[in-house]
């Protein structure tokens, strides 16, 4: 800049000319082997098996063109798109390298659109700005060659935006989308969308919420596992309120240099300041809210744009409209900092659907697929346990490429059932046996929790089972009270025991045998007999002692238990625990092989409907017809926090 002032004679054109000459030059280095390579021609299925085989490196896709090599980028093949949603997750999940281009031009239009095109308008500013700096003080100015100059940096491949080309911190535009998606469009969570029913309402108008002094949280995380929707859900709220969506992945924050996370931050919220209200996406926000381990020279770029988001998060006004959603499948991963009142304190959990979402799910995509008579799909909803709503999206993808190649008209269950496979073989190599296998013990083991808990008058009703696996739970006995209580005595403590005791008393009982499956039980089963022995002092050997109190200690690196007993009370307390434990077993023991026959018709219940609310539960065990329908979990009831169990 600071040569603005000095004369130069030489012009403007041919600073162009020379970075455009470079710029050839640079494309030509860094992509020669896409010129000297021949491309093989192959068909889609081709594609997507070495996507499974997690043998495909890089992969550009122009327009319905998709060029990528193999893994070791020996050979450049081809081939033509079609409508496959889940490419872009199996891609990542293969861990090939890929990028969208927006048209395919050749080498000379790419030229001519990519980089003189751009161009122009600078050199016509530039021209007539020069004239008039030349009559102002007699000089040839500078200063627009500098600008345009920096601006080549930013400019990408084949197609240099103006966007990139600004320099600056506004690097990107976040261009707010109108979603259009709506929560008919979401299948199953219906838990997750009652939720988010209530900021569709604020959105709506925040005034009313304002008026009255309502505060509605800034920010609610999506929790779950890849594929459930949690991207979708997102957008269906700000599809039904009607408000611009402002999208970022984690990932984008921190690919660049230092210091541009935290500026796209500030950014990101002052745009959306401006429209508000409106929906702001964090998607993988694990990526930049991770907990920070206090390592010495840290991720600092990830830190700074975290603290950016913190601070921009208490900063902005709440009852403008702006609400910050953000997804993740680690919450446990995440700084306590995010989750902290005012930010993000409100958990969704958007879990795996269970038969009936599932098959839901499999109504809304095989809208506009041609079906067979003979498809079912229900039944296909009961052979897909475990999958997410974007394999079945998949499936059905895989199901319709199939039905083409074959030269099929429609869709018939048959290949759907290919197709079953061919997903379950996919990334992660999950067995059908196993899933099978997996479920019936889940299923006797959630049975025992429930028939045990029936029979014990002190337990509170079972208020659902199911066998959908949530977080790390395989499945889910909920009870939940019917009054509050605020004691408990010795007696429910026994028989919580017994219930505890019961996945793992029925599974020895249905097939002699015993899984890992209970192991959270019996830490919590242990962990009760100790805490009424040693805590509450409620047995006779030991007496009415409180040997442990919940106080730490700091002991050298770690917090311990202080022990305020000798090893032979130790010894003591340890024999009496055994002692409570072995009781309840044989108590359990008894009630479930008396019940049997109920145990058996309970997890064949779940084996084909997965959930069971509580008056099918109850039907069941009064041997009356059991409902279709299932009342919510949360039906008449304002409670959430009911014991579970594994
Ligand atoms: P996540 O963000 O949880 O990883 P996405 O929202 O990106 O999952 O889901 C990927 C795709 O799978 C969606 O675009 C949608 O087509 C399909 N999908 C996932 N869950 C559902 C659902 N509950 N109902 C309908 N489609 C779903
Ligand atoms: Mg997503
Ligand atoms: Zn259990």
């Amino acid at each position: 800049m600071q040569e603005a002032k000095k004369p130069s004679r030489r012009p403007l054109i041919c600073y162009y000319l020379a970075a455009l000459l470079i710029l050839m030059l640079l494309n030509m280095t860094f992509f020669p082997a896409v010129l000297e390579k021949p491309v093989q021609d192959v068909t889609y299925d081709q594609f997507m098996s070495m996507t499974y085989d997690k043998n495909v490196g890089q992969v550009e896709i122009e327009g319905d063109e998709i060029t990528f090599t193999d893994k070791a980028a020996e050979n450049i093949y081809r081939t033509t798109v079609t409508d496959d949603p889940g490419r872009t997750d199996r891609l990542f999940e293969s861990g090939a390298q890929f990028q969208e281009i927006d048209t395919q031009p050749g080498l000379l239009t790419s030229i001519l659109v990519g980089w003189v095109l751009p161009l122009l308008p600078f050199l016509l500013i530039g021209y007539f700005l020069n004239r008039r700096m030349k009559k102002a003080m007699g000089g040839d100015g500078m200063m627009f060659g500098m600008g345009g100059g920096s601006g080549f940096g930013g400019a990408g491949r084949g197609g240099g935006s103006f966007g990139g080309m600004g320099g600056g911190s506004n690097a990107k535009m976040y261009v707010p989308s109108s979603t259009g998606i709506r929560f008919a469009d979401v299948a199953g969570e219906d838990e997750a969308k009652e939720l988010l029913s209530e900021i569709v309402d604020f959105l709506h108008d925040p005034e009313k919420y304002r008026q009255i002094g309502a505060k509605l949280p800034k920010g609610a995380l999506l929790v779950g596992p890849p594929g459930t929707g949690k991207t979708l859900l997102a957008k269906a709220v700000a599809g039904e309120a009607n408000v611009p969506f402002f999208s970022i992945a984690g990932s984008e924050f921190v690919e660049m240099f230092v210091g541009r996370g935290a500026a796209k931050v500030r950014d990101l919220f002052k745009q959306a300041n401006e429209k508000a209200p409106c929906i702001v996406f964090i998607d993988e926000i694990d990526t930049i809210g991770k907990k920070r381990d206090g390592q010495i020279g840290g991720n600092d770029e990830r830190e700074q744009t975290l603290n950016q988001l913190l601070t921009e998060m208490d900063g902005f006004d709440g009852s403008k409209g702006v609400v910050v959603l953000a997804a993740t499948n680690r919450p446990d991963s995440l700084d306590p900092a995010l989750l902290r009142p005012g930010r993000f304190d409100r958990q969704i959990y958007v879990g795996l659907p269970d038969i009936k979402g599932r098959e839901e799910i499999l109504k809304v995509h095989a809208k506009g697929k041609p079906l067979a008579e003979d498809v079912s799909l229900r039944k296909l909803a009961q052979g897909t346990a475990g999958f997410t709503g974007a394999d079945l999206e998949n499936l059905l993808n895989e199901a319709a490429l199939i039905s083409a190649r074959k030269n099929l008209p429609v869709i018939t269950m048959q290949t759907m059932e290919d197709a079953v496979l061919k997903v379950i073989a996919g990334p992660e190599k999950r067995s059908l046996v196993n899933i099978e296998r997996d479920r019936r013990i889940t299923a006797i083991h959630e049975a025992g929790h429930a028939v045990a808990a029936y029979f014990l008058p002190t337990q509170e009703p079972v208020h659902q089972i199911t066998i959908v696996p949530r977080g790390n739970a395989l499945g889910l006995t909920i009870s939940l009270p019917d009054q509050d209580t605020l004691h408990t005595t010795r007696n429910e403590m026994r028989d919580r025991i017994v219930v505890l005791l019961g996945g793992r008393v029925a599974e020895q009982l249905e097939f002699d045998d015993i899984s890992t499956g209970a192991s959270n039980d019996l830490q919590r089963a242990t962990k009760l007999a100790h805490d009424m022995i040693a805590k509450y002092g409620m047995n006779e050997r030991i007496g009415a002692v409180a040997y442990d109190d919940d106080s730490e200690i700091f002991v050298g690196r770690d917090y311990e238990r202080t022990r305020s007993y000798s090893e032979q009370t130790a010894a003591e307390i340890d024999a009496e625990v055994r002692k409570t434990v072995d009781q309840a077993y044989a108590h359990c023991t008894q009630i479930l092989t008396e019940h049997h026959e109920k145990l058996q018709e309970i997890a064949q219940w779940l084996l084909e409907h997965e959930t069971m609310s509580r008056s099918q539960f109850e039907a069941c065990m009064q041997a009356l017809p059991i409902p279709e329908k299932q009342e919510g979990l949360l039906a008449g009831e304002e409670k959430t926090d009911g014991a579970e169990e594994d």
